[in-house]
């Protein structure tokens, strides 16, 4: 790692370690130091419990000696941060004025009269600085002493996420110097991690001190590169090159530079060639078209999607023939090509993808076992229809499923070679 500042990070709350509320805030708070030049070397979680947030702040402190805390700065009871953070770093609680008044203000304005247990919100520990808070009632505070610096935030992540912006940002930039950690990422789908990784295994080497991750989901692999600790300008120059060098590699499976969903990925190309999409599906049950409609601009391409989930629905609403069906059984490529036909000419569409095949758990075969979908694409008149069997359960291969009808429908529609040793 390059010359950056080092914080640690500690979220309070019973209720984080239960698990009832997701921890936010930890992972708003790497993303978002680490581009102002602040990495977060450490994270912990404690509850709403005196002598945890006391040893937590004091170890922290001792090794890295800026800590920002969250959570804990309410009016109530469980609400106890402030009083044990003081009390660790010997400045004692003192009742503000102003800070008061700008309360009492806060809550006229509102049309309330303030109670008077927000009178410990008023409550500022001695030669600490008040970061005010204008999106609720708990302010920040910055506590600086001889072992350091500990920034306290309060738990609801929306006045959490304005204080770091607008209060805490600027003071840390000070700090940091001009050096950023920055990333960039490139989405892929239809290429496991392993393969990827022996495709672009050497260039590690190559583009250090930049480093890669491999972050694999559901419906695909990302690729995350990152800059650490260096000048802003020679981090993005940096990390443009070590992209093309992979785009070289692996260009063929990725889809999007950045965090776009590969359906805006996709209507963005049919906006752009003047293209209409219509999509049949059997197993997905409309979680196609949801992809495709939770894009804003969807209307100017996608036209519908008919979910045919009975034999009967396939015939009735896409024409497929009752005795094809029959023959081959639903899930089979002459049933998807019919189907995708059946949709494209329904709707007078340009494009078109079917989906059929089995999510599972139960209906597998021996011929055909759980996980088995036929697609089924059509661009421009020309038909064509490929199988995959995913791995997982119902929801996963469904999700994985949609997935695959986008990227396969992108490739046919740039006219792109399907990559050899890949799926779809
Ligand atoms: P507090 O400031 O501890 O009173 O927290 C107020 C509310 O903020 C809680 O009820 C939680 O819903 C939320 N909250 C607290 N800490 C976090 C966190 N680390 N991530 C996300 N939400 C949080
Ligand atoms: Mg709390």
């Amino acid at each position: 790692m390059g010359a950056t500042l080092p914080v640690e990070v500690l979220t309070i709350g019973t209720e984080l370690l239960l698990g009832f509320t997701v921890d936010t805030n930890a992972a708003f708070l790497g993303t978002t130091l680490a581009d102002a030049g602040v990495a977060v070397t450490r994270r912990a979680t404690v509850g709403d419990e005196a002598d945890d947030i006391r040893a937590a702040v004091d170890a922290a402190l001792t090794r890295t000696g800026l800590v920002i805390t969250t959570g804990g700065l309410g009016p109530t009871r469980d609400d106890i941060t402030k009083h044990v953070i003081a009390d660790l770093l010997a400045m004692p609680l003192e009742f503000d004025e102003l800070l008061w008044a700008s309360l009492v203000e806060r809550w006229a304005r509102m049309g309330r009269t303030i109670s008077e247990s927000n009178r410990s919100q008023a409550m500022v520990p001695r030669g600490g600085v008040v970061l005010p808070n204008k999106w609720g009632s708990a302010s920040g505070l910055w506590l600086e002493g001889p072992r350091g610096i500990v920034i306290l935030l309060p738990g609801v992540p929306f006045e959490m996420r304005n204080l770091i912006q607008h209060e805490v940002l600027p003071r840390l930039a000070e700090r940091a110097g001009d050096h950023v950690i920055r990333s960039r990422m490139l989405r892929t789908s239809g290429i496991a991690e392993s393969s990827l990784g022996e495709r672009v295994a050497d260039l590690s080497d190559v583009i250090a001190p930049l480093t890669i991750a491999y972050l694999p989901d559901l419906t695909g692999v990302d690729l995350r590169l990152t800059a650490w600790g260096l000048p802003a300008s020679e981090a993005d120059g940096r990390l443009d090159a070590a992209a093309a060098l992979l785009r070289e590699r692996v260009g063929a499976w990725i889809y999007a530079d950045g965090a776009m969903d590969l359906a805006e990925v996709l209507i963005a190309e049919c906006a752009e060639r003047g293209k209409t999409l219509a999509v049949a599906e059997s197993c997905t049950g409309g979680l196609l078209g949801a992809r495709l409609t939770a894009i804003s601009g969807a209307s100017a391409v996608f036209l519908g999607s008919a979910v045919t989930y009975s034999d009967a629905a396939k015939s009735a609403m896409l024409d497929v023939d009752a005795t094809l069906v029959q023959r081959d059984g639903a899930v089979s490529p002459l049933v998807a090509e019919a189907m995708v036909r059946g949709v494209v000419a329904r709707l007078d569409a340009s494009c078109g993808v079917a989906i059929t095949g089995i999510a599972g758990p139960t209906g597998g075969s021996e011929e055909k076992p759980v996980g088995t979908v036929w697609f089924a694409f059509s661009v421009g008149g020309a038909v064509d229809s490929v199988k995959v069997i995913f791995p997982g359960t119902r929801p996963e291969v469904q999700a994985r499923a949609v997935q695959a009808a986008l990227l396969g429908l992108l490739r046919r529609i740039r006219g792109a070679a399907v990559p050899g040793g890949t799926m779809i």
